[in-house]
C-alpha cells in the first residue's frame, strides 16, 4: 500500500501489479500535479497600454480611499504606471533592434505606523489586475534558521496568482516592517545577525531581479520538493517601515550639511517634519545595507496624521468607518444619525490614547456595540448618537 494504511482505513483502493494506492493519495497527487502544471503553464498576456490608468487616474483612485499623503501617492502612481510600461516594453522588446531595457524602480515608504502604508499598497492592489502579496519582514530569517525563508514571499505571490507563473512574475509584493531587518549593530560581531543583515542579503536577490527557486507550498526548502523557478525581474516590490528614531539621524545629517551654508539654510529645514528629508544616507545609517538601498530607488515618506486628517478618515474615504456603521444599521432598517461633537470625541480619544488612525475603529466599536446588540429588535427607525451617549460609552477611555 502506497501510504501504509490498511484497506479498511481508506475509502477506495486501486490495485496495481505489485502495489495498491488509495483514493486519498490519488486525489493528493492529482492536486499536486495540477499545481505544478499551473505553475509552469501560464502565458504572459500582453499589456494593453490603451486600457492603462494614467498616473493622475491612479492617484484619483487612491484619493478615494486614502486621506492625505499626497507626495507618496504621486510617487506610487508614477511607479505603478511605469511598472506597466516596463512590462509592455520588455515583453515586446527585440534586443537586437532596441536595446534599452527598462529597469524596475522598487519603492520604499517611510512613515510612522498607522499612517496608511499598507492601505496604499492594498488599494493599489485592488485597482490593478495583478497578483498582490503582503508579507511581514519580521518573520523572515536567513536560510537554515528558525523563521521563514525569503523565498516564501514568492510562494505567497504564486498562491495569489493561482500558481500561474506568468501572472505571478508581474505581480506586486508589499514587504511591511522592512526597518525591523536593519543591521543590529555597526560592528561585525561573532554572533550572526540572522534576522537582520542576513535577511537583507537574502532579499537582495529577489529585489534585484533574478531567477529564484521557490518551494510551491512554502515552508523550508526540502531536497525532495520540486521548486518553481520564479523570475523576479518584473515583480514590483513596495517596502514599508516606520524607521522609528530615524529623525535623529536625519537631523544629524542636516546639521552637519548645513554648517557650510550659513544660518539661512538652517532656518529652511522644518524641524517638525524631518521625515520629509529622508534620504538613502539616513537609511544606511539606520542599518539598511547599501545594496538594498540601491534596489529601492524610489524613497518617499508618509506624514503623521493630525487631528484634521483623523476627522476626515472617519467620514471621507469610500469605505470610511462611519459609513460602514451606517450601512450596518441600515441593514436592520435603522437610519444612523451622528450628532455634532461625536466625531471630535472619537478622534480626541484616539489621540489621547496615542492610537492614531488604528484606534478609530475600536473606539467606534465601543460606542456602537450596545446599540448593535439591540438593533434587530430596536423597533425604532432612527438611532441618534449624541455626544453625551458616546461619552458615556467611552468613559473608561477618557
Ligand atoms: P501602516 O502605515 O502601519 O501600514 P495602515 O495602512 O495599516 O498603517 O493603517 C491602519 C488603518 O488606519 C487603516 O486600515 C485605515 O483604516 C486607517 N488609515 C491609516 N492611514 C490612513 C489614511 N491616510 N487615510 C485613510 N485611512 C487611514
Amino acid at each position: 500500500m502506497f501510504c501504509g494504511r490498511s484497506s479498511a482505513e481508506v475509502p477506495f483502493l486501486m490495485e496495481g501489479i505489485d502495489a495498491c494506492i488509495c483514493s486519498d493519495c490519488i486525489k493528493l497527487a492529482a492536486d499536486y500535479l495540477k499545481e505544478l502544471e499551473g505553475a509552469s503553464a501560464g502565458v504572459a498576456e500582453k499589456v494593453d497600454m490603451d486600457a492603462l490608468l494614467t498616473p493622475a487616474q491612479i492617484k484619483a483612485n487612491l484619493d478615494q480611499y486614502v486621506i492625505g499623503q499626497d507626495r507618496a501617492k504621486r510617487l506610487l502612481s508614477v511607479s505603478v504606471y511605469n511598472h506597466y510600461k516596463r512590462l509592455s516594453h520588455n515583453l515586446d522588446r527585440k534586443p537586437e533592434k532596441d536595446d534599452v531595457e527598462l529597469e524596475k524602480s522598487n519603492i520604499l515608504l517611510v512613515g510612522p505606523t498607522g499612517t496608511g502604508k499598507t492601505l496604499l499598497a492594498k488599494t493599489i492592489a485592488r485597482m490593478l489586475n495583478v497578483p498582490f502579496a503582503i508579507v511581514d519582514a519580521t518573520v523572515l530569517t536567513e536560510a537554515g534558521y528558525v523563521g521563514e525563508d525569503v523565498e516564501n514571499i514568492l510562494t505567497r505571490l504564486l498562491q495569489e496568482a493561482d500558481y500561474n507563473l506568468a501572472k505571478a512574475e508581474r505581480g506586486i509584493v508589499f514587504i511591511d516592517e522592512i526597518d525591523k531587518i536593519a543591521r543590529k549593530s555597526d560592528n561585525p560581531s561573532i554572533t550572526r545577525d540572522v534576522s537582520g543583515e542576513g535577511v537583507q542579503q537574502a532579499l537582495l536577490k529577489l529585489l534585484e531581479g533574478s531567477v529564484v527557486n521557490v518551494p510551491p507550498k512554502g515552508g523550508r526548502k526540502h531536497p525532495d520538493q520540486d521548486f518553481i523557478h520564479v523570475n523576479t525581474q518584473n515583480i514590483l516590490f513596495i517596502c514599508g517601515g516606520a524607521f522609528e528614531g530615524i529623525e535623529r539621524r536625519i537631523a544629524q545629517r542636516l546639521n552637519t550639511q548645513v554648517i557650510g551654508y550659513g544660518a539661512s539654510e538652517r532656518q529652511r529645514v522644518d524641524k517638525n517634519d524631518l521625515l520629509r528629508y529622508v534620504s538613502a544616507q539616513d537609511l544606511r545609517a539606520y542599518g539598511l545595507i547599501p545594496e538594498i538601498i540601491g534596489r529601492l530607488p524610489v524613497i518617499t515618506h508618509l506624514d503623521a496624521l493630525d487631528r484634521d486628517a483623523l476627522l476626515r478618515i472617519l467620514t471621507e474615504p469610500k469605505n470610511a468607518i462611519l459609513k460602514q456603521y451606517a450601512k450596518l444599521f441600515e441593514m436592520d432598517g435603522i437610519k444612523l444619525s451622528i450628532e455634532p461633537g461625536v466625531r471630535e470625541l472619537i478622534v480626541d480619544t484616539s489621540i489621547k490614547n496615542k492610537l492614531g488612525a488604528r484606534g478609530l475603529r475600536s473606539i467606534c466599536e465601543k460606542i456602537f456595540s450596545d446599540a448593535m446588540f439591540e438593533a434587530p429588535s430596536f423597533g425604532k427607525k432612527t438611532f441618534k448618537v449624541t455626544k453625551a451617549y458616546a461619552a458615556e460609552r467611552l468613559k473608561d477611555e477618557i
